[in-house]
């Protein structure tokens, strides 16, 4: 039973996008799989503080989609077998700027450029430790980018007695690097259009109405500056299949369609659930 799910890519390689598809598909894979009762109820509230059994007190809410909407958080689905959660930086609050190692990108009061991360990662590790059990299917969309990192959290999964499986987001250098480019883009004319919205403002009796707003930036779409970006792919170090932490490992890239995408989540659903809850309805 691998119930925690290590989602890895390079940075804006498609990560989120394939981890919010593989949510939306377990989240119905658990949700036919429970023949008794309770439609999935989704709560948009921040991470559960511990695992409470099944309690079902929201009425049934939301279309079964994954996490689409921009504020999203961390989100837990439940059915009487199996819990799943979406745990990602944005859900965590924490910023891209944390993996940023140029000390002039730096806030004044901080150590040094790898203690943010560092910090990160802590808050991401009691995150999943939090929820992690054979019950618990974790998606955790990350770069989650080192190797002794995925080891930590392969271990961590056994810990609770359970495993942990990767699944590889795989992208072209290029186009990843694009995709972030055009985000740097949209955030650069974003701002020069704030910027001319107060300025005009200004002059006008608006300038409070435009003012009062708050800023409708969406985590998700933060791009990296080009020097963390550059960096954090000359960092990042690729599962291979061949280690116990990075595997089973699976594998989408930018190209698949649905169909193989189906495929591959029915493969990670089959490294779920298949063989374990097999074995549960053995069990005395
Ligand atoms: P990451 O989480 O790795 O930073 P995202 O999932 O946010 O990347 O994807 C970045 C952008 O690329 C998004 O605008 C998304 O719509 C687009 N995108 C991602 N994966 C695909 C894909 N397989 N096909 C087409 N567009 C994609
Ligand atoms: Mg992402």
């Amino acid at each position: 039973v691998c119930t925690l799910i290590i989602v890895t890519g390079l940075p804006t390689s498609g990560k989120t996008t394939r981890a919010r598809q593989l949510y939306a598909y377990l989240e119905s894979r658990i949700g036919s799989s429970s023949s008794s009762v309770s439609p999935d109820s989704l709560s948009n509230s921040p991470p559960p503080q511990q695992a409470e059994p099944q309690q079902q007190s929201q009425p049934p809410s939301q279309p079964t989609s994954p996490p689409s909407t921009p504020q999203l958080q961390t989100k837990t689905t439940t059915s009487p077998h199996y819990r799943l959660h979406y745990i990602s930086d944005t859900t965590l609050s924490i910023s891209r700027t944390v993996y940023d190692l140029s000390p002039e990108n730096l806030p004044a009061h901080v150590r040094s450029a790898n203690a943010l991360e560092k910090d990160a990662r802590a808050a991401v590790y009691a995150a999943v430790k939090r929820v992690l059990s054979p019950r618990d299917i974790v998606v955790l969309d990350g770069l989650n980018y080192i190797k002794g990192w995925r080891y930590q959290l392969f271990c961590e999964a056994k810990n609770a007695r359970t495993a942990s499986c990767v699944l590889q987001v795989g992208c072209s250098v290029d186009r990843a690097r694009g995709v972030n480019e055009g985000r740097l883009k949209r955030q650069e004319e974003k701002r020069a259009k704030k910027e001319k919205a107060t300025e005009d403002a200004a002059s006008s009796a608006e300038a409070e109405a435009a003012d009062g707003k708050p800023a409708d930036d969406d985590p998700e779409q933060e791009p990296y500056t080009p020097s963390n970006w550059e960096n954090l792919v000359f960092r990042y170090e690729e599962p291979n299949a061949m280690t116990r932490w990075d595997s089973p490992l699976f594998t989408l890239v930018w190209d698949d369609d649905e169909a193989q995408t189906r495929q591959v989540f029915a493969q990670i659903w089959d490294a779920v659930a298949g063989e374990g809850a097999a074995k549960r309805v053995i069990r005395p």
